[in-house]
């Protein structure tokens, strides 16, 4: 929720917006009296986010918009949203597609019920239907047909803290993995007796911290205002693999205890696979750059 609302969901207006925009909203979101969300993603355009439907025409001082967006997290309880939609078809990607500040309280914005998932339950989902919604035509973020570009750089970006959470979750499994393997005794002594045991901790450990460490200098180049985007991918790329791996051996050095409700659950319900789907699934994740943005098939 909180990586949503301070990553993909506000860095638009952060980095794009005018300054009357950020004027408007940024403090409010800021401080959490806003909550924000990001939405690209439709039925139809999903890696390929270079094919959406959703549309919104100029009608003097607003623009009207039409369409449905789905997956958006945070949008259960979103304030505002950055939505991402049509304005020039012929050009589409390369000139065609605006970003737009959206209040939840503008007429003609549904948001449907929050999605049920096989994890991650904590970052809720909905689906966005927009019907003759009107935006004023101050609230274009960036500049009018550089929607695509705008996507890809906030996409790009956020993507370290997909990075940062699942080395959270790896640390927590290897805490977990670690007391077991100093309680449990079988044949005589603890399995962390094991060197067959603390292999895979060794390597839990080991992954966890190379991770950590192309995350933080993602974050760090960031910082300093340098451009990240591979820098990021790469954190993202690695971190979820690893976590996947962790994963995997915390339930091995679990047992059977580790298929139970409640012995790794809160740590594993992130769904490792999951992740790897947010921003973008990763096999386009270590290509996308906003240089790219012609080549249709490559989403951020
Ligand atoms: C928990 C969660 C939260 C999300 N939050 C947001 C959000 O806040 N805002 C938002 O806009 N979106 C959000 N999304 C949507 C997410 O960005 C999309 O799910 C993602 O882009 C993948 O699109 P898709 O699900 O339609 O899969 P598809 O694009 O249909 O892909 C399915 C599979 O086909 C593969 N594939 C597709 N095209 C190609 C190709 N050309 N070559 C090789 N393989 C290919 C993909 O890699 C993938 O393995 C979220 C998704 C999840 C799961």
């Amino acid at each position: 929720m909180i990586g949503a609302h301070t990553g993909i969901g506000s860095m638009g207006l952060v980095r794009l917006a005018d300054e009357h925009l950020k004027q408007k909203y940024l403090p409010d979101i800021a401080s959490g009296e806003k909550i924000a969300c990001f939405a690209l993603s439709e039925p139809g355009a999903g890696s390929d986010a270079t094919n959406l439907s959703t549309t919104a025409e100029k009608h003097g001082d607003h623009w009207v918009l039409n369409g449905t967006k789905h997956f958006i997290t945070n949008a259960p309880f979103a304030d505002v949203f950055t939505v991402f939609a049509l304005t020039d078809r012929e050009k589409g990607a390369k000139g065609g597609i605006t970003a737009f500040l959206v209040e939840r309280n503008f007429p003609g914005i549904h948001v449907g019920k929050p999605d049920k998932k096989m994890g991650l339950r904590g970052s809720k989902t909905a689906q966005v239907v927009f019907e003759n919604c009107e935006v004023p035509a101050e609230n274009v973020i960036g500049e009018v047909g550089m929607g695509y570009v705008s996507a890809l750089t906030i996409l790009g970006e956020g993507r370290v803290c997909l990075g940062a959470r699942s080395i959270g979750s790896c640390d927590k499994l290897i805490e977990l993995s670690t007391e077991y393997a100093l309680e449990r005794k079988q044949f005589g002594k603890p399995i962390g007796d094991q060197q067959a045991v603390q292999f895979m901790l060794a390597d839990m450990k080991t992954e966890t911290e190379a991770a950590r460490a192309l995350t933080y200098r993602g974050a760090w180049m960031l910082d300093q205002g340098e451009k990240a985007i591979q820098e990021c991918a790469m954190a993202k790329l690695y971190a979820t693999d690893v976590y996947n791996r962790v994963a995997d051996k915390a339930v091995q050095i679990h047992g059977g205890w580790g298929t139970w409700p409640n012995t790794l659950q809160n740590a594993i319900t992130g769904m490792p696979a999951l992740r790897k789907s947010m921003k973008g699934p990763m096999k386009f994740n270590a290509s996308s750059s906003p240089n790219k943005c012609s080549n249709s098939r490559q989403r951020s």
